[in-house]
């Protein structure tokens, strides 16, 4: 059972949750020939993603990229307001080192997109960027949280690299009008850090937040469940060719006599023939019923 256990304290001056996932991981991972090394930090990604989600606060996705400059070029992770999950990197085969040697100097963009719904006032994606710093991948997202949007932040993420990931965010909430604030939330961190990544992957998050906040004032939320899979879909892809433009789509079947998406998260691959691409292009409602098809 993959669950996000969300966590609040109740003078609020902080929250955060724990993430447990066994489900998927695997599957998902053995989409790519990664090397150990990089398959590690690609988990740890995954393990990142649900615990970013407490960031969507409208329907919409998250998309955290690691670009390299080296022989690690890309680690994409995904997460929507659903609680869906992917990830995927291209690096170079039989690669090894740790985050800091393959992506250390390196760009951590992160985008927040969200869904617009047909006819309705679009919202504009926002993206942030800085420089890849810190020994782990954890480190160097909380140093986006502290540069870029001023939260302090502390987050532990662990795998056993065969298919089961954990994670703990403790995050500063932006309040001011408390006295004494800052003396909490250096306590709290206090409590926090002692949590080492073998007990996070062994112990369920009730068990933890016990262990490291039974003399608190803390309120636990009802836990979600996570997916971790590839949800790409015949209708996504349809949306991205159209984006792409009728020249472009037609310019492709001229070469290839079909169009043919490969995704890159998991292998599947999306064909659509010239008389599927053609419909796509038309405007829908101006087929005349009767041509329909169902
Ligand atoms: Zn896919």
């Amino acid at each position: 059972m993959n669950l996000l256990t969300g966590f609040t304290f109740e003078n609020h001056v902080a929250h955060g949750a724990i993430v447990e996932l066994s489900s998927g991981v695997a599957e998902l991972l053995d989409q790519r020939a990664y090397s150990e090394d990089v398959r590690r930090l690609v988990a740890e990604a995954i393990a990142a993603m649900p615990l970013l989600a407490t960031h969507l606060h409208d329907e919409g996705r998250i998309n955290l990229q690691f670009q390299g400059e080296g022989a690690m070029k890309l680690l994409v992770a995904q997460v929507d307001q659903s609680l869906n999950v992917r990830a995927m990197a291209k690096a170079e085969a039989g690669l090894s080192g740790d985050f800091a040697q393959l992506l250390y100097g390196g760009l951590l963009a992160l985008m927040m997109e969200p869904i617009n719904a047909p006819g309705a006032e679009p919202r504009p994606a926002s993206q942030a960027l800085v420089l890849i710093e810190g020994a782990r991948l954890s480190d160097a997202l909380e140093g986006y949280f502290e540069r870029s949007e001023q939260l302090p932040t502390l987050l532990r993420l662990a795998t056993d690299n065969r298919g089961h990931v954990a994670g703990f965010l403790l995050q500063r909430l932006p309040i001011e009008d408390l006295r004494d604030a800052d003396i909490e939330w250096e306590h709290l961190q206090t409590l926090a850090s002692t949590l080492t990544p073998e007990e996070l992957l062994a112990a369920d998050a009730n068990t933890i937040l016990h262990r490291l906040f039974h003399a608190e004032a803390l309120r636990v939320f009802e836990p979600r469940a996570v997916t971790v899979a590839c949800r790409c879909s015949r209708a996504g892809i349809a949306r991205m060719l159209l984006s792409l433009g009728r020249e472009e789509v037609e310019s492709i079947i001229a070469e290839q006599g079909r169009v043919a998406v490969t995704c890159e998260f998991c292998g599947r691959e999306h064909v659509f023939t010239p008389l599927e691409a053609a419909e796509l292009l038309i405007p829908s409602g101006t087929l005349p019923s009767s041509d329909r098809k169902h």
